[in-house]
């Protein structure tokens, strides 16, 4: 299969482009502006695959799609790219509705016009694919589970944005017939996740012996997903789902914010015996919740698992203690993007 990923240098852009030259035979056109959140590093050996391809073209950049979809003639679309930290659309959401909203609207016109060009059964085997997030569905109190049914309730600039763009890909699937799917995950964690995201930032902030900074008291809850357990629920969607539905991708894993810093605080005890700034719990500092901070997400996860048989492998805590081990292991990695080497430039993270 001939597939376009979208935001295939980003933190689970990468996770399925990997996975796909990994596990499958299919050919990637890695659609990628590489903003400060793209990083081709993330790829490993994928990057070199003859089957991977990267083109640095922006999705809101109409000939410039064109131009690839042309080229590539593919039969599939997987659509990752977005701005997606939620701290930086409260400090600005200018390029969250640019690339979030209108870049999904341009993307969606581009396929359709690709879509309508092909020959009637490859139109039946097309695919687009749309990754979203469950924080569309708002924030939830101690009890019940986002299943694919919850209405929607963004709060935050980012989940307004990426609520925009899934009734975007459900109306041109309902209007013009493109055949799409659409998933909404909760929190990936995982190798080669940037280090503003809470568990690479806790994990390389008590490395260096800098504070901890956890939002409120951390009570905030959030279900946490493995980034491969995740690529693996989007190409089984992409090969089974039923297009015009919608599935919950979830790690059955709830943990509260603080407790998951802890767990890292203790994994590093054990793991990094050499650093000196043990205990590390002791660098924990509480600081001024996030405006509009959603208590609680947690996923049903059901319908996926009954209808295409898909459950996560990984459980959180040995997730958790392989990706601390991960960041151990490849402080080249977050050494390049934390100096900004990555993208020949400082970025002022660290
Ligand atoms: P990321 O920020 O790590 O990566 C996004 C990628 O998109 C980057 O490589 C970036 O260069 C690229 N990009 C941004 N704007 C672009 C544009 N205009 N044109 C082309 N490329 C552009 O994000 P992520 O964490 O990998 O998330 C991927 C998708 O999954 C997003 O749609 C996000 O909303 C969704 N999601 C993420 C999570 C999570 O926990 N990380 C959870 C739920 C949903």
């Amino acid at each position: 299969m001939r597939i376009v990923v979208t935001g295939g240098a980003g933190f689970i852009g990468s996770a399925v482009v990997r996975h796909i030259i990994r596990d499958t035979d299919w050919t990637v056109a890695n659609v990628d502006k590489l903003t400060y959140a793209g990083n081709l590093e993330s790829l490993g050996e994928a990057r070199t695959s003859n089957r991977h391809r990267h083109y640095k073209v922006d999705i809101c950049d109409r000939p410039a799609i064109d131009a690839v979809l042309a080229e590539v003639q593919p039969e599939a679309v997987l659509h990752l790219a977005a701005e997606s930290h939620v701290d930086r659309s409260i400090d600005g959401a200018a390029p969250f509705i640019e690339t979030n909203v209108g870049g999904t609207y341009t993307l969606l016109e581009a396929v359709l016009a690709y879509w309508r060009t092909l020959d009637e059964s490859a139109r039946a085997r097309f695919r687009f694919q749309h990754i979203s997030t469950d924080e569309v569905f708002g924030s939830l109190g101690a009890t019940g589970r986002f299943t694919e049914t919850t209405p929607y309730a963004p709060n935050s600039p980012y989940s307004a944005s990426k609520a925009a763009s899934d009734h975007l890909v459900r109306a041109w699937h309902h209007t013009y017939g493109l055949p799409t799917l659409a998933t909404n995950c909760s929190n990936n964690y995982g190798p080669y996740h940037f280090p503003e995201k809470l568990i690479p930032l806790i994990i390389i902030r008590a490395l260096r012996g800098e504070s901890l900074p956890v939002y409120g008291k951390g009570e905030n809850v959030r279900d946490w997903l493995h980034v491969e357990d995740h690529a693996e629920a989007l190409t089984l969607v992409l090969r089974r789902g039923r297009p015009g539905e919608t599935y919950n991708v979830g790690g059955d894993s709830e943990r509260r914010n603080i407790d998951v810093v802890r767990s890292i605080c203790r994994l590093l005890d054990e793991l990094a015996p050499e650093n000196l700034h043990r205990p590390h719990e002791s660098l924990i500092r509480f600081v001024t919740d996030r405006p509009g901070h959603d208590a609680r997400y947690a996923i049903d996860a059901s319908k996926i698992s009954s209808e295409l048989g898909w459950r996560p492998r990984h459980d959180f805590d040995s997730g958790l203690r392989d990706t601390v081990r991960w960041f151990l292991d490849n402080r080249d990695w977050w050494g390049r993007v934390m100096s900004g080497a990555y993208r020949g430039e400082r970025l002022g993270l660290g």
